[in-house]
């Protein structure tokens, strides 16, 4: 369908005139034969004011009623804009996430949708009505309202792409686009105008804002992504495939500075309060990682890079990270399994953090890692731990040295250029 769906975040409807003026740019669009489908977050912080109310009530809220609760963000912020619609003569129609179809599994407040069954879009898209979606929900098996975990508009939005096969996605958020860097920290950061969705899903784990799973969507029904500003006129950051970017430079059609040779890294990426824990002499032997990750995911614990040593004399270090808020559980829980997972000691250290670089082309260029390595150790800065994956490296550092190794890594590989 030549369909284009528009979400916007929390921020772009956070006002009556911002909806307004989304209004306006909606009817403007669709007198110009664009067809427009949107999808809405809750506007500003409510999600955060809803959260608090509820958490006034009782620290551990019920986990349909706050579905239910969170999920009203949204229906506030899709039936103002469709009125928006509607007052200045165009038809429109807002639907809850229930009423879209949005079939998803029962983990309330971290939902994966299962299905769409657009039957009820697509009837309203015929009946002519601009289709306002409210992000972020969903329905269970039971009829019962679940949320798709923090941010999952974006989620929303892709899902209704694919469901549709829309020709686009567009984000409209409160920055320009993707960066090669936090541009915050990162005075000179340059906005990306094309990036592959693999570069996009590292970005986005590693401190970009987008939802993961929206980018996964995207990338696997190839729904061309476009986040920018609702602010503004400029372009914003195109993220597809990567064959598509080399064709379009193939072709000159663009110009972009992520796939030429002397440029494979797409951004730089850091990544604070991180907790590193190191087990050690534990015996080497099957099952023992099963005994020290299995009680860690239990207690609800997400553990980052795992790195195990060479083993000496069946004997093993074990070493991983963790975020530091979950330090003090962590410690808690192996202490508990101490008997079972017979290590000799522990041996512990908050306040580390990540930095890392990332690009499509990082595995065919070999130097990258060395000049990475390199460009920390001219500055003084210790590498803890280091992973990598075929399209990123990383280093584990002192949370108190990544900006200034932000900074340095995004200056030597060029990204200001
Ligand atoms: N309103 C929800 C949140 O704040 C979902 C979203 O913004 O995408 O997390
Ligand atoms: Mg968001």
């Amino acid at each position: 369908m030549d369909l284009i769906i528009r979400k916007y975040g929390g921020t772009s409807v956070g006002s009556i005139e911002k909806i307004k003026k989304i209004a306006q740019k909606t009817k403007y669009d669709i007198k110009n034969n664009k067809k427009i489908l949107i999808v809405v977050s809750a506007m500003g912080n409510s999600t955060d004011e809803l959260l608090e109310k509820a958490n006034q009530i009782s620290k551990s809220p019920n986990q349909r009623e706050l579905d239910l609760l969170m999920s009203s963000g949204e229906i506030i912020s899709s039936t103002l804009l469709s009125m928006a619609l509607q007052e200045i003569g165009i038809q429109s129609k807002s639907l809850t996430g229930f009423q879209a179809g949005i079939d998803t599994n029962s983990t309330y407040g971290q939902a994966e949708i299962q299905s769409i069954n657009n039957d009820r879009i697509i009837n309203e898209i015929k009946k002519g009505n601009t289709l306002v979606i409210a992000g972020f929900q969903g329905f269970n098996e039971n009829l019962e309202i679940t949320t798709l975990g923090r941010g999952g508009s974006d989620t929303t939005a892709v899902a209704i792409a694919a469901s549709l096969k829309a020709s686009v996605c567009e984000i409209y958020t409160d920055v320009k686009g993707i960066y090669t860097a936090d541009p915050r920290i990162v005075k000179n950061a340059k906005k990306l105008d094309f990036l592959a969705y693999e570069d996009m899903l590292e970005l986005a784990n590693f401190g970009a804002k987008m939802h993961p799973r929206s980018i996964e969507l995207g990338m696997y029904y190839k729904i061309p992504l476009i986040i920018k500003s609702s602010n503004d006129q400029e372009e914003g950051t195109l993220v597809c495939n990567s064959n598509d970017i080399k064709n379009l430079i193939n072709k000159g059609i663009i110009m972009n500075n992520i796939t030429e040779n002397r440029n494979r890294v797409s951004g730089v990426t850091s990544e604070g309060n991180i907790s590193k824990i190191t087990l050690k002499n534990i015996p080497d032997k099957p099952g023992i990682a099963a005994k020290v990750f299995e009680p860690l995911s239990v207690s609800g614990i997400n553990v980052d890079v795992i790195v195990q040593n060479i083993s000496n004399k069946n004997k093993t270090d074990l070493t991983f990270t963790i975020d530091d808020k979950d330090f003090d559980k962590t410690i808690k829980t192996l202490e508990k399994e101490s008997l079972k997972i017979k290590y000799e000691s522990i041996m512990s250290g908050k306040d580390y953090g990540k930095i890392s670089i990332i690009g499509s082309g990082i595995q065919n260029a070999p130097g990258y890692a060395a000049k990475f390595f390199d460009t920390l150790s001219k500055i003084n800065v210790n590498i803890e731990m280091i992973t990598t994956s075929d399209i990123r490296i990383t280093c584990l550092i002192k949370n108190e040295d990544l900006d200034k190794a932000l900074l340095k890594v995004h200056e030597v590989f060029g990204l200001d250029k």
